[in-house]
């Protein structure tokens, strides 16, 4: 349930955005999610209908959601890999010893209007 405030919070800046810069119409948001950032897309396609009822600048609007992979280095082998594909440990030495490199963000990427 996490999912509603933020995405409630990037609607708020989606709109304060277009009326500061004198549009009238939002047709779609994308938002960057990554894979770590514990935030399930599927909850903001569910919820963004009930997030922007009584919005009148989002009507028919669309939102679209690119997804970040997880990517870590290894501290012990140097090894790149796909945290979310190996559950978290080195495919290669099997450490989970590491430094998270991408994946974790939660970002209001563009206003489309
Ligand atoms: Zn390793």
């Amino acid at each position: 349930m996490h999912e509603i405030s933020v995405l409630q919070k990037a609607v708020d800046l989606a709109e304060n955005t277009a009326r500061e810069n004198g549009i009238e119409k939002i047709t779609y948001l994308t938002l960057e999610v990554g894979e770590l950032s514990g935030y399930l897309p599927v909850f903001f396609y569910k919820y963004y209908p009930i997030v922007i009822e009584k919005r009148p600048i989002f009507e028919g609007s669309e939102l679209h959601i690119i997804t970040v992979a997880g990517e870590a280095l290894c501290k012990d082998c140097e090894a790149m890999y796909n945290v979310a594909r190996n559950e978290g440990a080195c495919p290669k030495c099997g450490s989970r010893n590491k430094t998270i490199l991408s994946g974790q963000e939660f970002l209001l990427k563009e206003i489309g209007y």
